[in-house]
């Protein structure tokens, strides 16, 4: 199934990337014409403002005195001669020609003018033979005219073409009197065509570039091999990409952080009882993920990661929310009933929870007492001073702090002595010992419920499952039990109703 994925993405990226490099190419090329179009308006004016200098040093003339002498000749001769874009200088009336500079002969079936400037006309000859239209620029002075042909602009003046046949444009004067005039080069339908307007107060004129399929390939550098490659190597880059991209989404650091955009972790409540009243005095509250498809996730399978990966501080934040709203929603008017919230070292160094805290504390959304901390003894504090600094604000809002795990790990001791805890939990490990007889563990958990009672902390033994259990730590005073004996953690309804229900008492 995900390979099918994976070669479907291959293959939609080639069609798309050989698409998109052919639509590049296209685009480069239409530029080049656009360019071109660009080019041929430019020269098409340089033509008619070299061309009508040229004619404007011509002297004036009338009808009624013009004779066509020698020196007449001779002018339009030497005109003919230094213009650059000028083959042919007459003296005209219409089609009758009085006087020119050399002689052509061609059958003219008629000329159309549009006008281009106060004396100035653009003509185009009509003749039998020519397909290609003949341009002449015409200076009028009443009834009698100068009129020059001019060397038509072929495509190779303006723009490079390597193909023969394959390119044409086409001038139009689109304002009355419609005037057309070009260069036709090829049969058949153009491939590509670009046009440019030129707007003067005497005319509109239209430059359009055709070219054919020829043409339009002197501008595609890439053949359709080399695309195919190309897109390949796209494709197999964007394949790359997307299996990142589907790896990293199915990765636990973004569901993580997924989860905590979406509040998904939650708390489970586990009660701690008094075994002599059998009352529940508080609970640890216990993240769970809470996931889309309405399972949970075990704390074991995703804290791990995320307190390495110091996630664990939004998690907790989130957790607290859902904790608050529980409690104001559904909690139970009782004073020292405890939510124990789990802390990692993290949560010291920076200022997030206590900031959490201290609003909640301060606004009087939770009383102080129903909250309290607790910090694993399995997990390092680099900082004890740094550490106790921070707990002291803590301690300020009336948020006590219980050592987790105790036995299990580092700080012990010097915890307690230097970080201000007031409960001791004993680990489920020294727990389970109980009623094995000749076993270490049974000594160590004597030892650790002395050197608590003699420092004057409370002690909760935790993951306590059976009675003779209950009754052992009942013998040494320890009387604060947490575990399945009582009750498994519960979803927050089924917590609070129990404890409303059942006026706190062993009902789990
Ligand atoms: P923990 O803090 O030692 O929590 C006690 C764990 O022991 C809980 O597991 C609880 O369900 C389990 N337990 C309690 N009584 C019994 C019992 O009688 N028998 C057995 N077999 N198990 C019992 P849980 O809820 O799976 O949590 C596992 C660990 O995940 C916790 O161990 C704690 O280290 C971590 N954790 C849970 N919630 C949070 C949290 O909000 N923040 C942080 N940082 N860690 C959390
Ligand atoms: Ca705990
Ligand atoms: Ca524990």
């Amino acid at each position: 199934m995900e390979r099918v994925k994976y070669i479907l993405i291959f293959i939609v990226a080639l069609l798309l990337s050989v698409v998109s490099l052919k639509g590049v190419e296209h685009y480069l090329a239409k530029q080049v014409i656009i360019r071109d179009a660009s080019i041929l308006k430019d020269k098409f004016e340089r033509l008619i403002k070299v061309s009508t200098e040229s004619l404007n040093k011509l002297p004036n003339i009338s009808l009624d005195s013009f004779e066509c002498t020698d020196d007449v000749q001779k002018q339009l001769k030497e005109t003919e001669f230094n213009a650059s874009f000028i083959r042919w200088v007459g003296v005209t009336k219409g089609l009758n020609i009085f006087c020119e500079s050399n002689e052509v002969k061609r059958e003219m079936t008629g000329v159309r003018r549009h006008k281009i400037s106060e004396n100035y006309h653009l003509g185009v000859l009509e003749s039998v033979e020519d397909k290609n239209l003949e341009l002449v620029l015409i200076r009028s002075m009443g009834d009698i005219f100068y009129a020059a042909s001019l060397i038509p602009l072929e495509p190779r003046f303006f723009v490079s073409i390597k193909c023969n046949h394959c390119f044409e444009y086409k001038i139009t004067f689109d304002s009355s009197p419609y005037l057309s005039f070009g260069f036709e080069s090829f049969d058949g339908d153009y491939y590509i065509s670009e046009t440019t307007q030129l707007t003067s107060s005497y005319f509109i004129a239209n430059f359009e570039l055709s070219g054919n399929k020829d043409f339009y390939n002197q501008y595609t550098y890439i053949s359709w091999f080399m695309t195919f490659v190309i897109g390949c190597i796209i494709a197999m880059w964007i394949t790359y990409l997307a299996s990142f991209m589907f790896q990293y989404k199915q990765s636990i650091h973004n569901q993580l952080i997924q989860g905590i955009k979406h509040r998904e972790f939650i708390p489970f409540y586990q009660p701690v009882v008094d075994s002599r009243t059998n009352k529940v005095v508080g609970c640890e509250v216990l993240m769970r993920w809470r996931l889309k498809d309405g399972d949970f996730m075990s704390p074991n399978q995703f804290i791990p990661y995320a307190e390495a990966k110091g996630l664990i501080v939004e998690m907790t934040e989130v957790l607290l929310e859902h904790v608050f709203n529980d409690i104001q929603q559904l909690g139970v008017k009782r004073d020292g009933l405890f939510f124990s919230i789990n802390i990692v070292p993290e949560h010291l160094y920076s200022d997030e929870l206590y900031q959490l805290l201290n609003s909640v504390v301060t606004t009087g959304r939770i009383k102080p007492h129903y909250i309290s901390l607790e910090i694993t003894e399995r997990y390092p504090i680099s900082d004890l001073v740094a550490a106790r600094k921070s707990l002291d604000k803590f301690y300020a809002l009336g948020i006590e702090l219980k050592l987790d795990d105790a036995g299990t790990g580092y700080g012990g001791f010097s915890y307690v002595q230097n970080l201000g805890i007031t409960t001791l939990k004993i680990d489920k490990m020294f727990i389970d010992t109980i009623g094995h007889q000749d076993n270490f563990n049974e000594k160590t958990i004597e030892a650790i419920i002395s050197f608590a009672q003699k420092s004057g902390l409370n002690i909760i033994a935790e993951g306590v499952e059976k009675s003779e259990q209950v009754a052992y730590l009942s013998q040494y005073g320890v009387h604060l039990i947490q575990g399945y004996f009582y009750s498994k953690p519960l979803p927050a309804k089924q917590f609070f109703s129990h404890l409303r229900k059942h006026n706190f008492s062993n009902a789990f």
